[in-house]
């Protein structure tokens, strides 16, 4: 018998993939797969996403997973080639390079490649991470302008640093710069995450980049995925291993963290922090076990978390639990875990077996 399970909805990313498109309108849509997709497998996922114009990834290994695996679209390598070597593969294999500081230019400018690279400049207009500074974007563009590793015009590229907050004034100024830095060049410009995607209109340029909320999540702690059309695509689910009479005042679990004020069944399930579930969800996190949710109670175990399923409870051993996705949203649980959905998925061990609802 499977338990710990994750179903990743195909029907759903596809849905998302179309939505996200239709929000930002005319642009062309980065589907971002980097970190196996956020934890839902980046082949399957490219696979599934037939209709994407392009994806993005982080490592040169992961755009050579997708190519190995029959992908055919652009990739483009968020952070760029980190040595000459790369860009050497990045040419042969058709992957997109970024540009973001005085290294990765002058190993392009040096290198003889086989074939020219689609070449972005990241611009850093104020995560002050990754990008160059906008006084030196025009001695960029000039520099990378002359070299015959380039193919097409160089487009440009940024990252916001608090998209996510609706109130925050550093978006808009974000978008300010980068507009003003690019205004006078030619090629295509992009910085919108999620959250640019979904919060602000103004960040959409000529394409988008969308990660988290391609999987049906959103990017703000105070808001669900449904609220703006999106399908959660990842359920997280297993099994009731055990279901436990427990008396009044006893405790339960590693550490004795938890006592029981009246007596109540406890339910144990087959998930743990073996499993990515967080080790450090709280007593109360709530799980969904037939057709409500039940809180966690007691420490999480490496293959076992234990639930008060209540005296009255009528739940037997083998019921389906879900820990997110279609019936317990993500974003809640990450609040209560005080984390962020993007750790919740990506973290998910490969003991979890993955299973795929076909198109
Ligand atoms: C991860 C990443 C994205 C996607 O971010 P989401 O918040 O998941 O949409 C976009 N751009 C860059 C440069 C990234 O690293």
């Amino acid at each position: 018998m499977i338990t710990a399970e994750a179903v990743i909805d195909l029907n759903a990313l596809r849905h998302n993939y179309a939505r996200l498109k239709e929000i930002s309108r005319c642009n062309r849509v980065i589907a971002v797969i980097k970190g196996d997709a956020y934890g839902h497998c980046a082949v399957e996922v490219a696979k599934a996403l037939d209709i994407a114009d392009t994806f993005a990834v982080s490592r040169i290994e992961e755009a050579m997973e997708l190519r190995t695996a029959g992908i055919q679209q652009p990739i483009l390598l968020l952070e760029g080639c980190f040595c000459r070597e790369d860009l050497a593969v990045a040419s042969e294999l058709n992957f997109q390079t970024v540009i973001h500081d005085k290294t990765q230019l002058e190993d392009l400018v040096a290198i003889r490649l086989s074939q020219p690279i689609i070449t972005w400049l990241k611009v850093d207009t104020g995560m002050h991470r990754l990008g160059v500074q906008p006084g030196d974007v025009s001695e960029y563009v000039e520099r990378l302008s002359n070299s015959s590793n380039i193919k097409g015009e160089i487009n440009f590229v940024s990252h916001f640093s608090c998209a996510d907050d609706k109130e925050s004034s550093v978006t808009q100024h974000q978008i300010d710069v980068f507009e003003s830095v690019i205004a006078d060049f030619p090629g295509a410009k992009s910085i919108a995450n999620s959250a640019g995607i979904l919060f602000w209109d103004l960040a959409h340029f000529d394409q988008v980049r969308a990660g988290i909320a391609l999987y049906g999540i959103s990017p703000d702690e105070n808001s669900i995925g449904s609220e703006y059309g999106l399908k959660p695509v990842m359920t997280l689910q297993s099994k009731l291993i055990s279901v436990r009479e427990h008396g009044a005042g006893k405790p339960v679990g590693y550490g004795e963290i938890w006592k029981s004020s009246t007596p109540t069944k406890i339910g144990v399930v087959a998930m743990g922090y073996g499993d990515g579930y967080p080790r450090l969800a709280p007593s109360g996190t709530p799980i969904w076990v037939n057709g409500r949710e039940v809180p966690i109670v007691g420490r999480v175990s490496m293959d076992m978390i234990t639930v008060d399923l209540g005296l009255d409870s009528q739940d037997r051993v083998g019921d389906s639990v879900e820990f997110w996705g279609e019936n317990l949203p993500i974003e809640k649980v990450a609040n209560e875990v005080g984390t962020i959905p993007y750790e919740l998925t990506i973290k998910l061990t490969k003991r979890v077996v993955k299973t795929y609802k076909a198109l």
